[in-house]
């Protein structure tokens, strides 16, 4: 179920059966010579809608942007601040929390995001105390990692080795080629590819990964891959809402 696609009434019958709901969020980023821009909220997007439909659960619109500020030295690149990052959480789990949602599964596609979001989850939580708002103490939210499935690790391992990287990654490519076909991307790729240099400046960032790959080999990506890389982190999404939903 989706939330756009739904109608008030209907959000509030959901709410007669579930606290849950589901929000991926993804970045605006580069991703290489053949990566789309969208690929890690595209990610974030098909794999939550998937897990939504699995588990009956609700699936909030897509935060298409997160924190890139790292990436942002290379063209089409958006990024929020983390403090505008933290803000907009912030104020999506208020909205949800006084209509009685109280679990948030955040499904994400970004790295970049995690220590943003975690920041975001401790002034949220203390915003709703100091709000005395209803159901304040029974909120929790939770960030699921799809790149970090144990399942969807040891594919990319069997079948990319070290070459799957850790930006740009045939994984993530080929989920994206996977759910939009008619955007592959064909480029050359230079076989010397950056890599283990520690994260800086955005300058910085473009000087030691010219092309915005981090030690990954994008062009083993297919979309059959992608196919396989959807199903094993719905499934292990799927587990992992249903677990944390129910949970107390
Ligand atoms: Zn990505």
């Amino acid at each position: 179920m989706l939330l756009h696609l739904s109608t008030w009434q209907e959000v509030e019958a959901y709410l007669q059966q579930s606290r849950g709901i589901i929000l991926p969020i993804g970045s605006t980023e580069q991703h290489g010579p053949t990566g789309l821009i969208g690929t890690d909220a595209i990610c974030a997007e098909a794999i939550a809608r998937g897990v939504g439909e699995a588990t009956q659960a609700i699936v909030s619109p897509t935060i298409n942007v997160g924190m890139a500020l790292h990436h942002t030295a290379f063209p089409g690149t958006i990024s929020l601040r983390p403090s505008t990052l933290i803000l907009l959480i912030k104020d999506y789990v208020t909205c949800l929390t006084k209509a009685g949602f109280t679990k948030f599964y955040f499904i994400n596609g970004h790295g970049g995001n995690i220590a943003t979001l975690k920041a975001a989850f401790s002034e949220t939580y203390a915003h709703l105390e100091d709000l005395q708002i209803v159901n304040a103490e029974k909120v929790q939210c939770q960030v699921a990692n799809w790149f970090m499935c144990g399942s969807v690790y040891k594919l990319a391992k069997e079948l990319y080795g070290n070459q799957e990287g850790s930006h740009a990654t045939p994984s993530e490519v080929a989920l994206t080629q996977y759910v939009y076909p008619e955007a592959i991307k064909q480029a050359p790729l230079s076989t010397e590819v950056g890599t283990g240099h520690k994260i800086y400046s955005a300058a910085n960032f473009r000087q030691h990964y010219p092309d915005g790959r981090m030690g990954s080999n994008p062009a083993l990506a297919t979309p059959e891959h992608g196919k396989q890389f959807y199903d094993l982190a719905v499934k292990e999404l799927s587990n992992g809402y249903l677990e944390f939903v129910n949970a107390e």
